[in-house]
């Protein structure tokens, strides 16, 4: 690991400044990414500001009567908070259905966004990674790709977004609200959030350098039955192949999204309007223009069958 200073931040806006003035400089929280990938050196800040003492840590119900989660929430919190287990159960599960109970005690919410890609060529710093150095090249396209990516990708990089917790909020439409070093607030949609990597794979997110997540906000409830289904390789400590994020209504309405298939949480509208019609007319369109690898087309049935496994506990 290479050689950083550290410090405490007390205020939004003074760590916001930190980090945006300072080269090299990162927020961490929980450190259970952050610290990994500076132990490999797979990023190496030199100053990092740890945002721990910042007291985003409530979870309050909005005027509008949705919710508002610090972004210093644990997992464990979440996934275990009564409003959310009643109302907002897809994302109670996608949270259980990720990492060990340890990682979740320490895990925050934003922290939780902007983890990385579990490319293993990311991992590697002896590989070719256009993520990891700019127009160095891509050692999966060509290599090894049975974890990566069949729909949203790039010729610059074919990676996923691997997290649990963000399909279940783009499904509910959740909204990150930020600071930025001048003070300056912004929401945004969880669905323009995570980036498709197109020609900069280096950038996961639209943050500008420097600007702090400070909570995510939930619109007032869905209904409906809520399922996260998680397809992986192990019972537990292993990344999505597939995942499916979905809320049915009586009437066989509903949201969905899927995980483990692109670079960012993967909702279509368009297509999660024919679910009355079944999980072959769903994925036929959510995934109109996939380019899987002959590593990993598997994921293109294992997602069908998934989102049909959905359906079916919903009408049982
Ligand atoms: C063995 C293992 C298995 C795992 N399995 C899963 C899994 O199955 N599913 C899953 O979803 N996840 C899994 N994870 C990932 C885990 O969920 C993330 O490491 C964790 O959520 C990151 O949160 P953190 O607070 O520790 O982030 P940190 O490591 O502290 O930070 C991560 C990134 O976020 C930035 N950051 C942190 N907070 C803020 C903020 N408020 N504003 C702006 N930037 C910020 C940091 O600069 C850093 O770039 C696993 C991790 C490990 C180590
Ligand atoms: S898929 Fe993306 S993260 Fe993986 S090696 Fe290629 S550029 Fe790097």
């Amino acid at each position: 690991m290479r050689a950083f200073t550290y410090e405490r931040a007390t205020d939004p806006v003074a760590a916001a400044r930190a980090v945006a003035q300072r080269p090299g400089a990162r927020y961490i929280a929980g450190g259970t990414n952050l610290l990994d990938l500076m132990k490999l050196e797979v990023e190496t800040p030199t100053h990092l500001v740890d945002v721990q003492d910042l007291g985003f840590t409530r979870i309050e119900r909005t005027p509008q009567g949705g919710l508002r989660i610090g972004a210093l929430v644990t997992n464990t919190d979440l996934a275990a908070d009564d409003h959310v287990r009643r109302d907002y159960a897809v994302l109670s599960r996608a949270i259980l259905a990720g990492a060990s109970g340890q990682l979740r005690n320490k895990a925050t919410t934003g922290g939780n966004l902007l983890q990385r890609t579990r490319c293993p060529y990311f991992y590697d710093t002896n590989m070719a990674c256009n993520k990891r150095r700019p127009g160095s090249g891509c050692a999966a396209i060509g290599g090894y790709s049975r974890q990566l990516g069949v729909v949203g990708v790039s010729t610059s990089c074919i990676a996923t977004f691997p997290g649990d917790m963000a399909v279940a909020l783009r499904v509910l439409d959740a909204m990150v609200e930020t600071i930025d070093a001048h003070g300056q607030t912004r929401s945004i949609p969880i669905a323009g959030f995570h980036r498709l990597w197109e020609d900069k794979p280096q950038q996961d997110t639209v943050l500008a350098p420097g600007e702090l997540i400070t909570a995510v906000t939930l619109p007032p409830p869905l209904g409906g039955q809520h399922f996260y289904e998680k397809v992986r390789d192990r019972a537990s400590y292993a990344f999505a192949l597939v995942s499916v994020a979905a809320v049915i209504q009586p009437d066989g309405t509903g949201r969905v999204a899927f995980g483990g298939v692109a670079p960012k949480p993967w909702r279509v509208e368009a297509a999660e309007a024919l679910l009355p019609q079944g999980a072959d007319a769903v994925t036929r369109q959510a995934f109109e223009g996939a380019t899987p690898t002959k590593d990993n087309d598997f994921k293109l049935p294992l997602a069908t069958r998934a989102l049909a496994y959905v359906i079916a506990q919903a009408k049982a």
